[in-house]
């Protein structure tokens, strides 16, 4: 699992401006619907090829409260608990309040580590002005400038350098257990879920070698296959966590799905889908993992309001980004088509595990791009000169082509889908990056149909020319030999 940094501090100091900071050099790839608006407390970031999950505690005040000194106390004892490193952002230009005394007092008793920034520095005299930071009782801090970019390079050597150790990753290639996220809002049902799916015989509940904390996995057995429900901890704890800050307490089980092959996303089907469904299915889709919708509590739903099909579609708009998930409507308390769960998230499973054939994946692309030319970059033409499978869970491609950045992502979307449809693989997410190559194999342009033979012919020319060479070498050498015995 990725190290969880909390950015923790009062309001205004720049928290969520240092947030951005951090976590703007995502790979822009990823997001393929940059229309989509979420609500982005939580963000990957990586530094120094390490990667790591920010969350911005202010993202999670309420706009109209004015006494946010209880809840930034909350947060940081949420974050003490949840995150493994807390960054606490001071302001430069304000100087130190009594409420940042506290907060700093309240951190060093906690055995975190934690990484002190004071922002808005931007120029020596202020450098000269924050000494008196030190009065904190800290014996190092970062004098940064978020919003300009100034100091942060010492700041992120320093905090990816500071990461626990990592725990070793189970050997995912050659497991044979499918993993299991549950991930939703509080109190849409993911406990009762759980139960109903994992509940009483069945269950072998194993705990989880070396892992930190309380992190307790569930294990059942179906069919023949084996699901291991990760991470349930965070799930079963609430209660300790208030209401108010409950949204925040959501990144435990959203950090699960760093690990899992396929999420179930609960919905409350009785409440309707809101915004903060669409931020955690937004979450599955930027890790990569297969999803599964459960639209759950379909029992309260009155005979018409009950129109399976109009909830589907509307879920598949606001969550367009998902469109491989397939939809169920559940309940968890009455049973209602739960038994159908865990075979549907085997189906997903197989996709996501799908290796596609080198040749295969190559004649559908070059039948694509036949059919749908990309545009012009720049005057010159994009060229495709191969693409192959790197990866599985999720289906991961790569394609050499001459201008990776000129594919736009609308191209990108449209090469996807045809994948995903002439390859039958419409329930996982496929993950496809464009890679720079200058070579002579091109299965653009008019030989498109073709365009895997190209690419054998192409070889057969290079070893052509490589034994008229070789031909003319041994020629040459002759020639020499009988011009030496002529000297002779
Ligand atoms: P938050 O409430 O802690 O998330 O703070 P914000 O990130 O919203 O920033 C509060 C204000 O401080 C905004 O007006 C920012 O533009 C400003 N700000 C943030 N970082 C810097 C900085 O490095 N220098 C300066 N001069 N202003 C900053
Ligand atoms: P969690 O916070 O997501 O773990 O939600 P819980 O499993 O604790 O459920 C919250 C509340 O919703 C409890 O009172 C459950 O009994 C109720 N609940 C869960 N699933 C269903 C369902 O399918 N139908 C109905 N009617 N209530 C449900």
């Amino acid at each position: 699992m990725k190290p969880v940094v909390a950015l923790v501090g009062r309001p205004n100091v720049g928290k969520s401006t240092l947030f951005n900071r951090i976590t703007r050099a995502r790979n822009a790839l990823v997001d393929d619907f940059p229309g989509v608006t979420r609500d982005r407390h939580y963000a990957d970031a990586v530094w120094n090829d390490v990667g790591f999950t920010v969350v911005d505690t202010g993202g999670f005040l309420l706009a109209d409260d004015d006494s946010f000194a209880v809840e930034i106390r909350e947060h940081v004892e949420l974050a003490i608990i949840e995150a493994d490193i807390i960054v606490f952002v001071l302001d430069g230009r304000t100087g130190i309040s009594p409420f940042d005394r506290d907060l700093a007092d309240r951190l060093r008793r906690s055995l975190k580590p934690v990484f002190y920034i004071v922002n808005k520095i931007e120029n020596k005299r202020q450098e000269h002005d924050i000494l008196e930071f030190y009065h904190l009782g800290i014996e190092k801090f970062y004098p940064v400038s978020a919003e300009h970019g100034l100091g942060m390079a010492s700041f992120l050597d320093d905090l990816v350098n500071g990461f626990p150790e990592s725990e070793p990753e189970s050997d995912r290639e050659n497991s044979d257990e499918i993993c299991i996220a549950v991930a939703g809002r509080p109190n849409v049902g993911k406990s009762s879920l759980i139960n109903r799916l994992f509940g009483e015989k069945r269950v072998v509940v194993s705990e989880k070698p070396g892992t930190t904390r309380d992190s307790i996995d569930l294990v059942v057995e179906h069919n023949g296959t084996r699901f291991r429900l990760i991470d349930t901890a965070g799930i079963r704890r609430k209660g300790k966590v208030k209401e108010k800050i409950e949204k925040f307490s959501i990144l435990k089980s959203l950090k699960s799905l760093d690990n899992c092959d396929v999420a179930l996303i609960l919905i409350d089907a009785d409440d309707g889908i809101t915004d903060q469904d669409i931020t955690i299915a937004g979450y599955a889709h930027d890790r990569g993992c297969g999803a599964l919708f459960l639209l759950n509590k379909w029992d309260l739903l009155s005979s018409e309001k009950k129109d399976q099909k109009e909830y589907i579609k509307e879920l598949k708009i606001k969550a367009k980004f998902l469109s491989y998930a397939p939809a169920l409507t559940i309940s968890a308390l009455t049973g209602l088509r739960t038994h159908k769960i865990l075979n549907m998230v085997e189906s997903i499973y197989e996709e996501f595990s799908y290796r596609i054939n080198t040749g295969l994946l190559n004649r559908i692309i070059g039948d694509a791009i036949f059919r749908s030319e990309p545009s012009l970059h720049k005057g010159k033409r994009l060229r495709f000169y191969y693409a192959t499978q790197v990866s599985v869970r999720p289906p991961t491609i790569v394609c050499f082509v001459n201008y990776p950045e000129a594919v736009h992502f609308s191209y990108k979307r449209y090469l996807v889908n045809q994948i995903r449809e002439m390859a039958e693989l419409g329930k996982t997410p496929i993950r496809l990056y464009f890679r720079e190559r200058t070579g002579k194999i091109d299965f653009s342009s008019r030989a498109v149909t073709k365009g895997w033979y190209v690419e054998k012919k192409e070889k057969k020319t290079v070893k052509r020319k490589k034994e008229r060479k070789e031909q003319s070498r041994r020629k040459r050498f002759r020639d020499n030999k009988s011009i030496d015995k002529g000297k002779i």
